[in-house]
């Protein structure tokens, strides 16, 4: 967050927390900071009335009255005593003051219109001139618990929304409420698309048919991308011997996210696969390999496990249990840059044809952080040095982000763009030279020599189940042609038209569309409300002018357009739609 917009939004937490001491003289302020679309402040009100979200419009106009007077903001340091004094009876104050005492650090208090609180800065200098009154607003209140500990005392949280101007403001909020409409969750569910079940456990989906029809297609498509690369297909199993990820590197960095399994057979500590690379290491170690044989391309779709905390998994977002359209290239050095550019092009392919915008993130490691990664510094120099050359030959929008590569190499991640402008991490490139060392992986040059080779880790769409999620939301549920679960009804306008209309709904099974056929006795309005709520890409309504001219009336959910057209007319406009 810019610095400027940051104090702005603390300055409007310190004025809630005056207002609120105004008309709730009880209220025992803790802390205020201010976050990415606004602020808030934890208050504890358990000394007489707490205030309803109703109540958050007086609060706001006691916000506004004040603000007249915060014309600066002056600050001195106090001594612990003093500070203790200014809040007896506070004990969450007095418990900051306490620690800010112990790391013996400045304790500082700021004032503006005569209202003061215990604060480190970071605030307008003159909110009154500084503060756009019409670009914030009291959003909501919620429950939180003093210092998100549970074994503390519940606190009421006050939101507010806060931007530098009111157009901002305003766009935010209709972003909000436009994505509470397309909430995954709800459109998934209003579908029929995937289930989650308590007995099943939290944060695994499971795809109904008509969800998995969308699946299999998101999944077809990428074996399709895959097969170009020259990646082959291979198939793994769930869960491997702690000693691979001890080997990976994965063990120790790693494992608190892994899911451990044991057996009553064996004593081998075992874990559900958070990722497939050491898996394929193994397959590429199985038998020596020729230069003349590389690259060797993996693609992999098996199912992974990470340990997530409940409180985090939230829809298809983040889940316990998901597939990824993996894969792994053994390549020599030299062939690095052309597996990188072939990566990128299909990516840049494969999200023009989802409609999906995005980025590149170029993660870097942190040199202040040096222990959370493998390698030494000349190969970490080297392999970001190369990655930012392959981008920029590529042509790709990035940004450099310093301490989000992997342990254990840098990364490009695919950052989508989806309808309302949100970014989305989707899947990740990287190219890594720790794992060959650590598996001794190699090759038989032309000398006749072992030569070290290289890993290139790559998805395309990242996760299926995850990018469907996204999907759903992007397309506010209207899926494209291609990837409908039902493409198309065919709607006989009365009973002596259903003949025609189950002859046209065979035409199209056959020519490979997903198409039904409503003969039932409902009316004709109720057969239509029901595609239409289904979201089905085109229904076909079927009358008197069709059956005699052997035509069919084609209607659109996406223009609302209606088309009279040739059987045949219809399959090759449909046909060259689905194929986009
Ligand atoms: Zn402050
Ligand atoms: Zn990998």
């Amino acid at each position: 967050m810019e610095q400027q917009l940051h104090n702005k939004r603390h300055t409007l937490a310190h004025l809630l927390a005056a207002a609120v001491v105004e008309q709730y003289p009880h209220a025992k302020l803790t802390l205020g900071p201010a976050i990415d679309n606004g602020f808030y402040y934890d208050i504890d009100f358990s000394g007489g009335e707490s205030p309803k979200e109703e109540d958050l419009k007086s609060i706001q106009k006691g916000m506004k009255k004040l603000v007249n007077k915060w014309t600066e903001f002056t600050h001195e340091e106090v001594t612990a005593e003093q500070a203790r004094a200014k809040f007896a009876g506070n004990q969450f104050k007095l418990e900051l003051i306490d620690e800010i005492e112990t790391k013996g650090e400045a304790i500082t208090l700021y004032t503006a219109g005569g209202f003061t609180d215990l604060c480190r800065g970071g605030h307008c200098e003159n909110p009154k001139a500084d503060l756009a009154m019409d670009a914030f607003k009291l959003d909501k209140i919620a429950g939180a618990y003093w210092r998100g500990d549970e074994k503390n005392p519940m606190l009421t949280r006050i939101y507010g929304l806060a931007f530098e101007t009111k157009e901002e403001l305003v766009a935010y909020e209709f972003q909000i409420a436009e994505a509470k409409k397309r909430d995954h969750r709800k459109i998934a569910k209003e579908q029929g698309l995937l289930v989650f079940s308590d007995l099943v456990g939290s944060g695994m989906p499971m795809w109904t048919p008509k969800g998995n029809i969308i699946r299999n297609a998101v999944i077809n498509y990428s074996r399709e991308l895959n097969d170009r690369l020259g990646f082959g297909e291979v198939h793994t199993p769930n869960l491997n011997k702690a000693e691979l990820f001890k080997c990976s590197g994965h063990y120790d960095q790693y494992k608190d996210d892994m899911m451990s399994v044991s057996s009553q057979y064996v004593k081998d500590e075992m874990f559900l696969k958070p990722m497939n690379c050491p898996q394929h290491t193994q397959i590429y170690a199985a038998e020596p390999r020729s230069y003349k044989d590389l690259p060797i391309r993996y693609a992999d779709f098996a199912n992974l496990y990470r340990d997530e905390r409940p409180g985090e998994l939230s829809g298809l977002t983040r889940l316990r249990a998901f597939a990824q359209d993996d894969g792994h290239v053994f390549c020599r050095e030299a062939q690095v840059e052309v597996e990188l550019m072939a990566i990128l092009e299909i990516i840049k392919e494969a999200l023009a044809r989802y409609g999906v915008s995005y980025w590149i993130r170029l993660s870097l490691h942190d040199p202040e952080n040096r222990e959370k990664y493998l390698g030494d510094d000349a190969s970490w120099e080297h392999s970001e040095g190369e990655l930012r050359e392959v981008i920029k030959k590529a042509d790709i929008e990035y940004k450099e982000v310093t301490g989000e590569a992997a342990f254990y190499g840098p990364k490009l991640d695919i950052m989508a763009v989806d309808a309302l402008g949100r970014e989305w991490q989707i899947s990740t490139i990287q190219v890594d030279r720790v794992q060959p060392e650590r598996f001794d992986l190699t090759c038989v040059n032309e000398k006749g020599e072992q030569e070290r080779v290289v890993m290139i880790h790559r998805a395309l769409i990242g996760s299926p189940d995850r990018f469907i999620g996204i999907l759903i939301e992007h397309y506010a549920g209207n899926f494209p042609l291609w990837l409908a679960p039902e493409q198309i009804a065919v709607i006989p306008v009365a009973e002596v038209h259903n003949d025609y209309a189950q002859n046209v709904h065979e035409q199209l099974k056959t020519a490979g569309f997903r198409s039904s056929v409503d003969t039932s006795s409902d009316s004709m309005g109720k057969k239509v409300r029901q595609a239409k709520k289904n979201r089905l890409p085109y229904f076909l309504i079927i009358g008197d002018t069709d059956v005699a001219a052997g035509t069919v009336t084609l209607e659109s959910r996406d223009t609302g357009e209606s088309v009279a057209m040739s059987i045949t007319d219809l399959l090759v406009k449909l046909a060259a739609e689905a194929s986009v």
